[in-house]
């Protein structure tokens, strides 16, 4: 393409949000074969509620919320702040923690009021040596329901499971469909529960999910997609997102996400809206067609 064709297709590509901080990308994108996409923050709004809080006989509803909620205070994951904020809801008053530490990707674990508590994925307890099992059930329904299952230990005892749930964007499933449109193979990543996200996933219209995903394992599901399907764009928001927008052939970053991964980008969305996406590709194709 012409540098005179660039201009105009960048230009207008920010007359849509559409950023390209690599003049390359609006080339090279109109080649791509599959476009991979973070789930949370991404296709969902990012911002779950807590909707489930089952204990296990022998702990007390109230009494558990006060201490999970306590230990998620220390934490900046979107699932801590529904934890707190159903707990500020029940007008409970936070205790302070002790040893507080984050295991990216599993959980997280601190000392209040001299009991530990644990907080996490399923893979979390497991780590922990404690069994799930007695909650299978409930974790089945809460995954087929689009919920996240997340667990709560003790004193190495488990207490309690939780459900968050993040809801889809509006506007996810419309840009889902102009993706495939395009002829376009539509993947999910996310360290989220398998079940929750097939169920997601469904109900948006995605190909192929990966889920369990652990935070530096994102790069290595774009290679793996880059080497069946082609040149790869992936779109995400988050801090462990920033690798695999760096490996992505075209790396598309959510603008309201972290400065990180807006850095790690070839192109920005100004909006949160994946339509962003289908615009900057039909730009591409676009710009293309004006110079031959
Ligand atoms: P994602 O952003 O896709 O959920 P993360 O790697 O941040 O991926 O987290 C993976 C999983 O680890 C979460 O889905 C959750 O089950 C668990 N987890 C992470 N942080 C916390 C936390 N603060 N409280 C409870 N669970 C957590
Ligand atoms: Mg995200």
């Amino acid at each position: 393409a012409t540098p005179t064709s660039i201009m105009v297709g960048t230009g207008r590509a920010a007359e849509l949000g559409v950023l390209f901080r690599q003049g390359e990308a609006l080339q090279s994108l109109k080649e791509i074969g599959v476009v991979a996409l973070d789930k949370t923050g991404t296709l969902t709004q990012g911002r779950p509620d807590l909707t489930d809080f089952v204990t296990a006989s022998g702990f007390d509803d109230e009494e558990t919320l006060r201490l999970v909620a306590s230990v998620e205070g220390r934490s900046e994951h979107p699932i801590a702040q529904a934890i707190v904020a159903a707990a500020e809801r029940r007008g409970l008053a936070l205790p302070s923690t002790d040893g507080f530490e984050a295991v990216p990707g599993f959980g997280v674990s601190a000392t209040v009021e001299g009991r530990r508590v644990d907080v996490g994925a399923d893979r979390f307890m497991t780590k922990l040596g404690l069994s799930i099992a007695g909650f299978s059930e409930t974790a089945a329904r809460l995954g087929t329901e689009g919920k996240s299952p997340l667990y709560a230990a003790i004193d190495g005892r488990l207490a309690a499971i939780i459900a968050v749930a993040d809801p889809v964007k509006p506007s996810t499933p419309e840009a889902i469909a102009a993706l495939h449109a395009l002829g376009l193979r539509v993947a999910m990543i996310t360290g989220d529960n398998r079940k929750t996200a097939e169920a997601i996933a469904r109900q948006i219209g995605i190909d192929e999910v990966v889920a369990e995903v652990l935070p530096d394992g994102k790069v290595t599901v774009v290679k793996r997609l880059r080497e069946e399907h082609g040149r790869i764009a992936f779109v995400g928001d988050g801090i462990n997102d920033a690798p695999a927008l760096a490996e992505a052939d075209i790396g598309i970053a959510i603008g309201t996400g972290t400065d990180i991964a807006i850095e790690s980008a070839d192109v920005v969305l100004m909006s949160g809206d994946v339509r962003g996406v289908v615009n900057a590709i039909a730009l591409s194709k676009a710009t293309i067609r004006n110079i031959r």
